[in-house]
């Protein structure tokens, strides 16, 4: 029987990009070391991290010359922190929108920050705390924010962005979740980041994209903290992360030879189109999230029953259907169906689910 895993992350991976780690894990390179002992100062670490920045920038079709990329540690979560402290530095004002958990995450670790104002210009919130659309965005001043920040996919409520804001005031996205799973104009943003677990390696690694205009600007931040020391020293100011750079160049390598963002992203559209179809089509099971936010990624669906949901993952995990729970915060099940994620696993999902109805009705 197949087994899929529908975990939020970290998440799935490709299985060929598993197959190769597995083939190269003992001798990498023809080095007689492991990737996994080898030194982020020698060349062939160099190499994969090279072939890894190009790879990204260049299936977000962003110009290297404008265009930074590093590879940082912890997590999505200190890019809320490192954020601020980067590029607050002229208007100390920023501006967020409240689209779900994550958002609010990042307002809440922005508040922190001595001396800055945040202001939360929109929010979906609704009154019972569900987040089920994207709000409408407000003229923005011109020349009054350092940034304005969005969350594009909100991978705990399952509401996304498919249309940006447009504005003038810089653009900062945490893009975790949907990130080289969905399609957006990439050089509208100044600077995007992203936790490599959902859709692009193992946990531990964090993407930050950002334009190189943003870099020598504050003075004397500490230098873990600081995008400019981090660039200066090519993410490697202390010991990067080896083995997530080197798998996620692989997944990179997986997604150029697959078409790039675009294929994939028509692949995503295909495989959430079939479950929000299975979904819809239901009287049991319900995704409330509104047609025109709902996520490609990340799919939370109940029935009106605690109970039946949680016999509904169980018996879905007894038939492969593995991590199918929801986050703790809303309950209920969710679905994450990133690039790794075959459609067959979203066909053998749905008729699950039809399944399940047929034997919980009349
Ligand atoms: C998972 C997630 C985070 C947190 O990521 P960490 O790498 O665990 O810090 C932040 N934002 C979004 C949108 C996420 O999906």
């Amino acid at each position: 029987m197949p087994t899929y895993n529908f975990a939020a992350g970290p998440a799935t991976l490709p299985q060929p990009v598993l197959e190769k780690v597995q083939a190269e894990l003992l001798n990498f390179e023809n080095s007689h070391m492991s990737i996994l002992e080898i030194s982020h100062r020698s060349p062939l670490y160099t190499h994969v991290y090279q072939a890894a920045k190009q790879n990204l920038l260049n299936l977000m079709h962003l110009d290297a010359t404008v265009y930074d990329v590093l590879f940082l540690g912890g997590g999505a979560s200190l890019q809320f922190t490192m954020l601020p402290l980067n590029l607050a530095h002229k208007h100390h004002r920023v501006a967020y929108i409240n689209t779900g958990h994550w958002s609010q995450r990042a307002i809440q670790e922005a508040q922190k920050i001595p001396g800055l104002t945040v202001d939360v210009l929109a929010s979906s919130e609704n009154t019972d705390g569900t987040f089920t659309t994207i709000p409408e965005i407000p003229e923005i001043p011109t020349d009054t924010y350092d940034y304005l920040h969005i969350t594009t996919n909100n991978t705990i409520m399952g509401n996304a962005y498919y249309e940006l804001p447009d504005t003038s005031t810089p653009l900062v996205a945490d893009i975790s979740s949907n990130f080289l799973g969905q399609e957006y104009p990439f050089e509208k943003f100044d600077l995007m980041y992203a936790g490599a677990q959902k859709n692009l390696a193992p946990a531990g690694l964090t993407i930050v994209v950002l334009k190189k205009s943003l870099l020598d600007q504050v003075a004397n931040l500490p230098s873990m903290l600081d995008y400019t020391a981090q660039s200066q020293k090519e993410s490697a100011l202390n010991t990067p992360p080896v083995f997530q750079v080197y798998v996620a160049n692989l997944v990179l390598e997986w997604l150029k030879n697959l078409g790039g963002i675009e294929a994939i992203a028509q692949e995503n559209q295909r495989k959430a189109q079939l479950l929000y179809n299975c979904l819809d089509n239901s009287q049991l099971f319900h995704n409330k999230v509104a047609k025109a936010y709902r996520s490609l990624m990340n799919i939370p669906f109940v029935t009106d029953s605690k109970e039946l949901d949680a016999e509904f993952i169980h018996a879905a995990s007894q038939a492969g259907l593995l991590n199918l729970k929801g986050h703790r915060l809303v309950g209920g099940m969710r679905a994450s169906l990133y690039n790794a994620m075959p459609y067959a696993g979203v066909e053998a999902l749905c008729h699950f689910i039809e399944e399940f109805e047929r034997n919980h009705t009349n």
